[in-house]
């Protein structure tokens, strides 16, 4: 846990938020600011700041992070219309949250290459 960290607070429960699923490596909730009809953060309760500061230890816990992805994605019945996860790493990527987080987007059709 770091201080001062949104998603921190979130899992802690210290800040709202409408969660989808829960276990004990992860946390699923609905965005604040949806870019598509589905839009949902999966993060990791270990607070690690980026996909760039991640070591060999984290490798179990980032499998988990896309095994909850897909089982939110077939809760939330976007699994077979297509979805898409994206990690935002750093500044280029325009990542806002340091917090690690997988985004699950869906219930539309998109576009590519992404903006
Ligand atoms: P990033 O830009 O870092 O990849 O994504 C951060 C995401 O977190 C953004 O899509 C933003 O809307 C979302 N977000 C920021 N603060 C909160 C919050 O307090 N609650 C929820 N549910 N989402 C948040
Ligand atoms: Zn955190």
């Amino acid at each position: 846990m770091a201080e001062n960290c949104i998603f921190c607070k979130i899992i802690k429960k210290e800040i709202r938020s409408q969660i989808v699923y829960e276990d004990e490596d992860t946390i699923a909730f609905h965005d604040i600011n949806p870019q598509a009809p589905v839009h949902i953060l999966v993060i990791p309760k270990k607070h690690i700041p980026s996909l760039a500061e991640v070591h060999e230890n984290d490798k179990d816990i980032l499998g988990k992070l896309l095994l909850t992805a897909s089982k939110v994605a077939k809760k939330l019945a976007i699994s077979e219309d297509g979805y898409r996860v994206v990690v935002n790493t750093n500044r280029d990527a325009q990542q806002t949250v340091f917090h690690i987080h997988v985004h699950v987007i869906g219930g539309r059709p998109m576009s590519w290459p992404p903006g």
